[in-house]
């Protein structure tokens, strides 16, 4: 088999700027699974979006949902944000700051 190129096992096919079945990759992710059958296949998934930060400190927020906007809209409000003052914007210390300062300037 010399001088014999070997061929892509893969065919380049023009989607028309298509991602997969997808419109486009604004929501979608690329990732190479293997399935039962031994081949390696990618599949589309969806984006995770980004974490929640303090508004104050900048710290990764807890308790705060991460999901695409379709299913924040279907998703309880108490499973979105801890029901405190200024919770899902700020952690826990920043909003005693942020009370402190301002029972102290009144
Ligand atoms: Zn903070």
């Amino acid at each position: 088999m010399v001088g014999v190129q070997k061929k892509s096992k893969f065919k380049k096919v023009d989607r028309g700027g298509r991602f997969g079945r997808f419109k486009s990759r604004q929501s979608r992710r690329m990732v190479s699974t293997k399935v039962p059958g031994g081949r390696t296949v990618v599949h589309f998934k969806e984006k995770q979006p980004s974490k929640a930060k303090c508004g104050g400190c900048g710290k990764v927020l807890a308790g705060v949902a991460r999901a695409r906007p379709h299913k924040m809209r279907k998703m309880a409000k108490t499973k979105k944000r801890p029901t405190r003052p200024y919770g899902g914007n700020l952690c826990s210390p920043c909003m005693r700051k942020k009370i402190l300062a301002g029972v102290r300037n009144v």
